[in-house]
């Protein structure tokens, strides 16, 4: 398994006031990592980082085998995203826009990788719909079907079944946990705890100004961290 994201000792922040410090994590081909933490703990601040945005202070972030722009990324749903005008088949095609260096067309590989893409993800006889007029859930399947065409290797998630309903959002880990079995690393960022401990490998947590733990899911879960953070968040996985 080759490691694919090596995060060394990075404070992260925007104009010289640090958000958290301290964060190191490796990611390899394969995981399934989960980025827990309070609201304002920096989750959104890693993901530009991640991104290859601006908001690395110092520290660095190493990409081996993938790089930075080979990462398909969902990002949190906006009321405009979920108003956008366009069929599915034409969002999901736009994720391969770029993709082999610029061409102002659709090439056949193309249009063979939405069609293999959206059969994957059970949205083919919905290719034809406008994407306004989908469920919460199917609209979520779309963008993470553009986000595979945009990039095989690792999915940037964030918090990607906010909005859904509770059968939707176990439908959405589902078919992300899928994904990770057939081989695509997942980040995702959540403060679903529950989803940490059902899907992930590892987690990432971070809390006020700080990284508070790095690890396998298992010693997370083990850890007084983890146990006391179940707890906080409903405790029926604590068993
Ligand atoms: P989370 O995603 O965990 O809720 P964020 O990364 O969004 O947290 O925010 C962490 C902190 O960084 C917050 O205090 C927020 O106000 C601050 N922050 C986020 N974006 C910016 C920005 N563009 N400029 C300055 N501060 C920011």
């Amino acid at each position: 398994m080759g490691k694919q994201i090596e995060c060394k000792n990075c404070t992260l922040g925007y104009e010289g006031v640090a958000v958290t410090e301290g964060i190191n994590f490796t990611v390899s081909s394969g995981d399934y990592l989960c980025i827990l933490g309070e609201n304002g703990s920096g989750k959104s601040t890693l993901i530009k980082a991640l991104l290859g945005l601006k908001p690395v202070m110092s520290g660095e972030i190493e990409w081996a085998e993938s790089k930075q722009g080979e990462i398909g990324y969902l990002p949190q749903q906006t009321l405009v995203q979920r108003d956008f005008p366009a069929s599915v088949r034409e969002i999901v095609m736009s994720g391969c826009l770029g993709k082999g260096g610029f061409h102002p067309f659709y090439r056949k590989e193309d249009k063979e990788l939405a069609d293999k893409t959206m059969t994957q993800l059970g949205i083919k006889d919905l290719e034809k719909r406008c994407y306004r007029e989908l469920s919460g859930g199917q609209q979520q399947r779309v963008l993470l079907a553009r986000a595979l065409c945009a990039a095989g290797k690792i999915l940037l998630l964030d918090e990607p079944v906010t909005g859904l309903d509770p059968k939707a959002q176990n439908d959405l880990y589902e078919l992300i946990a899928s994904l990770n079995k057939g081989g695509i690393t997942i980040i995702m960022v959540s403060h679903d705890i529950h989803a940490a401990v059902r899907y992930a490998s590892h987690v990432l947590h971070i809390g006020s100004k700080k990284q508070l733990f790095f690890g396998t899911k298992e010693k997370y879960v083990n850890s007084r961290l983890g146990q006391s953070f179940i707890l906080t968040e409903g405790g029926e996985e604590n068993e």
